[in-house]
């Protein structure tokens, strides 16, 4: 297999159409989460990178070429970006397996191609974010009407974990409504974001729309944040982080998207189609190594059923072929570094400590990558550290309920939670389902599937889960601001 070719340059960050090292001239490590090697290293921006990329970004966005695009102009460059990462998607998803350790084959069809799917959608809107002429009762003649224009400068923080939806996710809709934005990558994964920034180039946007600072979230991030020309935060990551950022926001008010972590339930019922259900609460937790915000990493099953479906589940751990992202079967991949390992361990640890079992896994894998059995744990209960925490690992913590239990007395139990994201309803009685809908405090449900990304659907959380809705509508307009005009007529 040929190394793409980014390898063979410094990785260096965009401000204004320009390649510079940070200005320190440090770099951080770039790590092969399957090998444990390091194979490249990123530019460490700060404070001074970041102080330049929003003035680029302020520039073209008060004065630019950018100011004076049309919707059209703007959705033909977002589709143009489109069909570049398109174009180039095996490189892409190669970069992104050597940088987080998924499978090729996930990273190819999944990151890289929803990806260009996520530019398309949002191209759309481009050209179709609008106001509304509003009948007044004021005395008099008038004309009033809402119009609806971009914040300005977004500042756009990722994590590591599906690092090119994530970044795109967020440039896509932020440049459909006419912002400009500062793109700060995960310090662990900044490849693809990297490659993406010479892709816009090479797509025809003009410099400073769109600038790429990479670096450590302490010192790259938190000047991002804390910056007066910033009129807008959408963040990705931790609720740590994102409680950090709402209170450095506050400085000039920034407007602020957060979408943080999650503890989210599954429910079974006897009813559902087991073996698609059991299929599916497999994957909602074994996927992308269980580093995915909307895991479902609390399982609740009738207790007529769910011997059957936990073995169902182990036995699917177990056959599982867990593996570097470049063996052509691999089906999951390792963690994304040695301490997020650590930590999804000593979870396991501290649930076997309070008198969880294991059904499956439990243990690292043998070798220099950083990974970790898919596990299945029984004997879980509410009040375990396991169950209350978001482990962002492999590892599931499972239930069980019985007939007596009401919709009430189980929603109750699935909002036993800090956290609010999302859920996952098996069960073909209708009026069960939508009763357990209307009672979850999540952002998103599903219904006899699983929670898979679509763009047309808002996505977020309540509780400690976030603030606002990425996608659809709300997404793009989440980077707008209403003004109301109104003008007398005579
Ligand atoms: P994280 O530490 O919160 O980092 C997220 C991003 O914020 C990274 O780019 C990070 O930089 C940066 N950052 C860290 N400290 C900062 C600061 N003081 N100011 C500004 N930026 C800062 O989270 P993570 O460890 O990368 O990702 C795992 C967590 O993210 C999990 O809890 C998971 O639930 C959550 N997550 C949520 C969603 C969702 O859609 N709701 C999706 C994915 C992940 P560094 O890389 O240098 O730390
Ligand atoms: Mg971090």
């Amino acid at each position: 297999m040929t190394m793409p070719d980014l390898l063979n340059r410094p990785l260096r960050c965009m401000i204004d159409g320009q390649w510079h090292a940070a200005a320190g001239g440090a770099t951080i490590p770039v790590t092969n989460p399957s090998t444990g090697e390091v194979f490249a290293q990123a530019a460490a921006g700060g404070a001074a990178d970041i102080d330049g990329a929003v003035s680029a970004a302020r520039r073209a966005f008060e004065s630019g070429p950018w100011s004076r695009m049309p919707p059209a102009g703007r959705q033909r460059l977002l589709w143009r970006l489109a069909e570049l990462i398109d174009a180039h998607a095996d490189e892409l998803a190669l970069l992104e397996v050597l940088n987080t350790g998924k499978p090729l084959r996930i990273a190819r069809m999944f990151d890289v191609g929803l990806s260009a799917e996520c530019l398309r959608y949002n191209a759309g809107w481009a050209t179709k974010l609008q106001g509304a002429t509003r009948d007044v009762s004021l005395p008099g003649n008038w004309h009033a009407y809402t119009l609806r224009e971009p914040v300005g400068v977004a500042g756009l923080i990722v994590p590591w974990n599906v690092p090119l939806p994530m970044a795109v996710g967020k440039i896509a809709p932020a440049l459909a409504a006419g912002c400009t934005v500062v793109l700060k990558p995960a310090e662990l994964t900044p490849l693809t974001a990297v490659r993406l920034g010479e892709l816009i180039v090479e797509a025809g946007f003009p410099p400073g729309v769109v600038n790429i600072v990479t670096g450590l979230g302490s010192s790259a991030g938190q000047a991002l944040v804390d910056h007066p020309g910033v009129d807008k935060i959408s963040f990705t990551g931790s609720t740590a982080v994102g409680q950090r950022i709402l209170a450095s926001a506050a400085g000039n008010l920034k407007r602020l998207s957060l979408e943080l972590g999650g503890k989210s339930p599954v429910f079974i019922f006897p009813d559902a189609d087991l073996d698609r259900a059991t299929d599916a609460a497999a994957r909602g937790i074994f996927a992308n190594s269980g580093q995915v915000c909307a895991a479902g990493s609390r399982l609740f099953v009738h207790r007529a059923v769910a011997d059957r479906v936990f073995e169902g589940i182990a036995e699917r751990a177990r056959r599982l072929r867990v593996a570097p992202g470049l063996a052509p079967d691999a089906e999951m991949g390792p963690l994304i570094s040695a301490r997020q390992r650590e930590r999804v361990l000593a979870y396991i640890e501290s649930g076997r400590a309070q008198g969880a079992e294991l059904l499956a896994g439990g243990a690292a894998l043998d070798g220099p990558g950083f990974f970790v059995q898919p596990t299945v744990m029984v004997n879980t209960r509410a009040d375990m550290t396991m169950v209350c925490e978001e482990i962002f690992g492999p590892v599931l913590s499972t239930f069980v309920f019985d007939d007596e239990e009401s919709v009430e007395q189980l929603a109750a139990r699935g909002n036993d939670s800090a956290y609010g994201l999302s859920a996952s309803i098996w069960t073909r009685d209708l009026g069960r389902a939508h009763r357990l809908v209307r009672k979850i405090r999540s952002g998103v449900v599903r219904v006899n599937a699983a929670v898979a990304p679509d763009f047309a659907m808002p996505f977020g959380g309540v509780k400690l889960s976030g603030w606002g809705r990425e996608n659809g509508r709300e997404g793009v307009e989440s980077y707008t601001e209403l003004k109301s005009v109104a003008m007398d007529l005579g």
